[in-house]
């Protein structure tokens, strides 16, 4: 670790990641200081976390809220900012250790490119930045000084496994998925699904976008295509199984036949810790798995006939470019749809599987390129639905 306290940045601090990291800086002020809080729009909750956290800085994305924040937090000598080339500025102030990116979708992209170029170290939740451009900033990256720590459960329990080994004695990463709230449900029925039903996640206690991801599967895909960019295995090297307990976080197999996993409560904690301490383990969990209550641990194949979007992990990696970019944004607008009530459950495969066909292909994007390829998806995605 560098220095302590470590000044983090934490984008995205008003969700659900955001919120548990500032929970365990509040809970190691030895370890951590929030020097740099972020959020969308939600700028009552911003203005109550930086009343607790104190940082040096309080940005809101949303420009129309900005007054409010301002005159709340100037009497305590909180700076204040807004919009995105203020997100994008802030995680680069020099007074930034490590930025923790928990906002979601795209909004992700640019302050990590943002971090990237600063060299800051990552803690990554967004995993939206490795979908739409995992080409691009693992280009970055190679010349950057900064480090990626994974914040997503999956991705820290292969980081943990991997610790330790050599990358060509690893012969499969096998992520592993709870299989939402409809794995039991047949086609028909994960057709008609209300959004009360998908936002209802067995395990996992999570933003409503990345709840809706897990229940139509997308989130797989999405960590499939993630876990590539992190670890640098071929796509045809990563699998997904369904583990309905979410006990086992996901595991390396190795050639000689050996099974590496990782194991604790479906808590958030545990992996945000880690990404915070760079792979240093942080003791005092709250709750402690206790292995005899989970005397049953199943696993299952995914069915990709009855979740459809889980190929698209595959059929992005394999055609390459700007596919990925193209599936993220039509998949933002037809989740947003499907939570207003415009699409069903069952049209979000079929919005993103036309967007797919419609919008150009671009074999080697630069960042205009993805930029102008969210647009364009967006844009498409928005008038089917
Ligand atoms: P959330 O919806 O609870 O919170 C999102 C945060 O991003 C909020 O603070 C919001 O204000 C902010 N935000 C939204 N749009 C923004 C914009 N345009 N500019 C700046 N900030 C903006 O989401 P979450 O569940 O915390 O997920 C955050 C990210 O972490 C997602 O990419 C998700 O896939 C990933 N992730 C989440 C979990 C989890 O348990 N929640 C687990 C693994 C990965
Ligand atoms: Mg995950």
């Amino acid at each position: 670790m560098v220095k302590a306290p470590k000044n983090i940045a934490v984008i995205g601090a008003t969700g659900s990641i955001g919120t548990q990291t500032l929970d365990i800086i509040n809970n190691h002020p030895e370890l951590y200081h929030a020097s740099v809080i972020a959020a969308g729009s939600r700028v009552d909750d911003l203005i109550r976390l930086a009343l607790i956290h104190r940082p040096a800085l309080a940005v809101i994305a949303d420009q129309s809220k900005y007054t409010t924040l301002h005159e709340a937090l100037s009497p305590l000598g909180i700076a204040t900012a807004c919009g995105d080339q203020a997100l994008c500025e802030a995680v680069c102030r020099p007074d930034v250790d490590m930025v923790v990116t928990a906002t979601v979708g795209y909004s992700g992209l640019a302050p990590t490119i943002a971090a990237i170029k600063a060299d800051k170290d990552i803690a990554l939740a967004n995993k939206e930045t490795l979908v739409v451009a995992g080409q691009y900033i693992t280009d970055l990256l190679s010349h950057s000084k900064s480090k990626v720590y994974p914040v997503d459960s999956e991705h820290s329990a292969i980081y943990q496994c991997l610790q330790g080994e050599n990358h060509s004695d690893v012969s499969r990463l096998i992520i592993t998925a709870s299989g939402g709230p409809f794995r039991t449900w047949s086609a028909e029925q994960i057709a008609k699904a209300t959004a009360s039903d998908a936002l209802r996640h067995p395990n996992w206690s999570m933003g409503a976008k990345i709840t809706i991801d897990s229940a139509s599967m997308m989130n797989k895909a999405f960590e499939i295509i993630e876990a590539k960019w992190l670890f640098g295995f071929d796509a045809d090297k990563i699998v997904a199984v369904v583990h309905p307990q979410s006990i086992v976080h996901s595991m390396v197999e190795f050639n000689d036949g050996a099974i590496k996993a990782q194991l604790g409560l479906p808590d958030m904690k545990l992996p945000i810790a880690y990404a915070l301490g760079e792979g240093q383990r942080l003791a005092g969990a709250e709750k402690q798995l206790s292995i005899a209550d989970f005397a049953t641990l199943t696993f299952e194949r995914p069915d990709p006939s009855r979740f459809p979007c889980l190929s698209l992990a595959h059929e992005a990696l394999t055609s390459g470019g700007n596919s990925a970019c193209i599936i993220n944004a039509a998949n933002e607008i037809a989740v947003a749809s499907f939570l207003n009530g415009r699409i069903g459950f069952g049209d979000i495969y079929r919005v993103i599987e036309r967007t797919l066909s419609t919008i150009d292909h671009i074999a080697a994007p630069d960042y205009e390129d993805y930029v102008s390829t969210n647009r364009e998806a967006r844009k498409f995605a928005s008038s089917i639905c």
